[in-house]
């Protein structure tokens, strides 16, 4: 490749996170690049409110200091935003059994002493290390935690910590896409528990050891994050507004609104992709376009004096198997610093997923009354009187991983390979959290620059 050819802008089509971050490091390493955002703002699903001494969010929450990549980026950036750590009790994480909350069991006294699990699996874990590892590549994550661990350890840990992640149902889920570590710590190891211990025995580089799996936010709310990103991008290499792109194929490149790129990278969600790419054959988008999402009702709650129980915890998720209408609630002015007034609190629900959709699509009225009922019994309120209110609703929150990810995936190959210079990132592929986003984002730049 000539210098002249590296020095080509890139053209990204989406402002999330995925978007910017991507664009942030190619500009850092000399690559122009232009972003065409449909929306009038940047940021995608990230964006953050503040109302009356609250600091509210109305997508992600927190993310994961989960890999390199998103400890990098937060480093770099920490001179422009400050990092908000979770404090030591969100290590806490309740579980809704039998119409009251349990910790989730974090060493082996809890673990034996748990009324999470029955009797039976508890026993049944002592023998997972001599379980035959699975050899089904498309096993849903239900049937690999029933196999080596046992329905209650499905039911009242695997099923509300994927509620947590994907709003989604571990039936469908397949875990060598949806949860690929553990997938690997099977394969690799034989056993989730073989596994563990030996990687914890294995040394840990530098690097790794700055991975430290913290929960994170900023201060002010994670929109600071992605302004940051686009205040180092600059305004004029952003052009949102963009909601009807017309993107042509010509000769050894494409043209965007009539100017030449050579390289284009989406990443945008999956349904979006025919209207940006007319020209790709449908038979190769139809499966990309089909991936299902999470449809998903977020609500954020704000009391100015709370009466209720202690928050001394992340915060909560509730099995299916309970069948409440909330998936799960987040203590976040427990979690994070300033996040709600002196004796106040703040608390983001999520309703609805792949499991109870109808949730999703009932007035915001109907929707507060079935919500409160859960939350004053699972809070012990006595009167339900938040001063902030704010709901926001998802039809597509968050990408499933499915069984037709092979087929997704081998056709994301396919177009690339076909149509040279365009490539499809974003949640279609490699993970739904904020830092699988950041690592996709920085490992392509990586490969552009
Ligand atoms: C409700 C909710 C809660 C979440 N909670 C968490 C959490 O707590 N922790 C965590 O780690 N992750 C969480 N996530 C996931 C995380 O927010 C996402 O992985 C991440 O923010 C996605 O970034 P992205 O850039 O890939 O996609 P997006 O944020 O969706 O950005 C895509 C961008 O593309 C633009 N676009 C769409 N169509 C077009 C078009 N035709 N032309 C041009 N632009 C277009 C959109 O407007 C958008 O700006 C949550 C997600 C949701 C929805």
């Amino acid at each position: 490749m000539t210098k002249q050819h590296v020095k080509q802008p890139i053209v990204i089509i989406g402002a999330g996170l995925t978007g910017l971050t991507l664009a942030y490091y190619l500009q850092k390493n000399g690559v122009p690049v232009t972003i065409f955002e449909k929306s009038d703002r940047i940021g995608g699903v990230i964006k953050s409110f503040q109302y009356e001494g609250f600091i509210y969010e109305q997508g992600p929450n927190s993310g994961t200091l989960s890999n390199i990549e998103t400890v990098n980026l937060l480093d770099e950036l920490s001179g422009d935003i400050e990092i908000d750590l979770a404090n030591e009790t969100a290590k806490k994480r309740l579980i809704w059994k039998n119409n009251q909350w349990e910790a989730l069991p974090d060493n082996l006294i809890t673990g034996i002493k748990t009324p999470l699990f029955n009797f039976k699996d508890k026993l049944n874990i002592l023998l997972e290390p001599f379980k035959r590892k699975g050899n089904n590549p498309d096993e849903s994550i239900a049937g690999m935690v029933k196999r080596r661990l046992g329905q209650s350890f499905l039911d009242y840990a695997v099923d509300p910590f994927i509620s947590g992640i994907y709003a989604g149902d571990p039936n469908y889920l397949v875990t060598r896409y949806a949860l690929p570590k553990l997938y690997h710590l099977e394969q690799t190891y034989g056993s989730f528990i073989k596994g563990a211990l030996q990687k914890a025995k294995e040394p840990k580089t530098t690097e790794q050891k700055r991975v430290t799996k913290q929960i994170f936010s900023v201060k002010g709310g994670l929109e600071e994050l992605v302004k940051t990103l686009g205040e180092k991008i600059g305004q004029k290499n952003i052009q949102t507004g963009q909601s009807h792109l017309c993107i042509q194929q010509v000769e050894n490149g494409y043209t965007v609104n009539n100017h030449f790129f050579s390289k284009i990278i989406s990443t945008v969600p999956a349904d979006q992709l025919s209207s940006i790419f007319p020209f790709i054959t449908p038979t190769l988008l139809t499966p990309i376009q089909s991936l299902k999402y999470a449809p998903v009702v977020e609500v954020g709650l704000g009391f100015r004096q709370w009466k209720g129980r202690d928050l001394n915890a992340f915060g909560g998720l509730v099995p299916n198997k309970e069948n409440r209408h909330i998936l799960g609630l987040l203590f976040m002015s427990s979690i994070f610093k300033e996040r709600a007034p002196k004796n106040g609190a703040l608390f983001t629900l999520f309703i609805g997923g792949t499991k109870k959709p109808e949730l999703t699509q009932i007035s915001n009225e109907k929707l507060l009354s079935v919500v409160q009922k859960d939350f004053m019994e699972m809070m012990n309120i006595e009167t339900f009187n938040p001063e902030l209110v704010h709901i926001k609703s998802y039809k597509k929150a968050i990408a499933q991983y499915g069984k037709d990810s092979a087929l997704r995936l081998e056709n994301i190959e396919k177009i690339q390979k076909k149509y040279p210079g365009i490539i499809l990132a974003g949640s279609i592929r490699d993970g739904v959290g904020m830092a699988d986003r950041i690592k996709q984002a920085k490992n392509m730049a990586d490969q552009l620059i």
